[in-house]
């Protein structure tokens, strides 16, 4: 049987509202309020991959590449499996993990591979998915992803963004 988390309308958009994504965030959170994605600037695989790319003189070993930043620099949607691409099965930073959640799927979102995914921000992405999707739900998302980057937990990281989108930031 097939699982609709998200109402659709005419011609099969998916209506994702501010309540309803909101909802789902907590649920997907509440166990996990204390988790903290280290910035790629805190990560010892991303510093030594960045010096070496920078210049591999004094190296005799190519570092390897890290699996939960993309391109030394960006959280990952999705953790890279072993050949370095996103692997659904591991979603990595919040948003990744409501798209697990959510159970869309790359036709949802409008691409061909999760890869592609990587290094956007949520909002292109969701730009991109023809997704009926109102401002406040699109600033929930965006402060709670950036948020999470510069290493708040995602706990605070959602009281933080409820608290700009519902006005009571003050
Ligand atoms: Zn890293």
């Amino acid at each position: 049987m097939m699982k609709f988390t998200y109402e659709k309308k005419e011609g099969n958009m998916m209506i994702l509202t501010y309540d309803k994504v909101k909802n789902d965030m907590w649920e997907i959170i509440k166990n996990k309020t204390d988790f903290i994605y280290k910035p790629s600037s805190d990560c010892d695989v991303c510093i030594d991959r960045n010096e070496w790319d920078y210049d591999s003189e004094g190296w005799d070993y190519e570092p390897p590449l890290c699996r939960e930043h993309y391109d030394q620099d960006a959280c990952r949607y999705f953790y890279a499996d072993e050949y370095g691409t996103s692997d659904y099965n591991t979603p990595a930073c919040v948003v990744g993990n409501w798209f697990t959640y959510a159970e869309f799927t790359p036709q949802d979102l409008n691409v061909t591979t999760w890869e592609e995914l990587e290094g956007q921000g949520v909002r292109t992405i969701l730009e991109r998915a023809h997704f009926d999707i109102d401002e406040d739900t699109f600033s929930f998302l965006n402060l709670l992803q950036t948020h999470q980057d510069t290493g708040i937990s995602w706990g605070n990281a959602y009281e933080m963004a409820v608290a700009k989108v519902e006005g009571n930031d003050e």
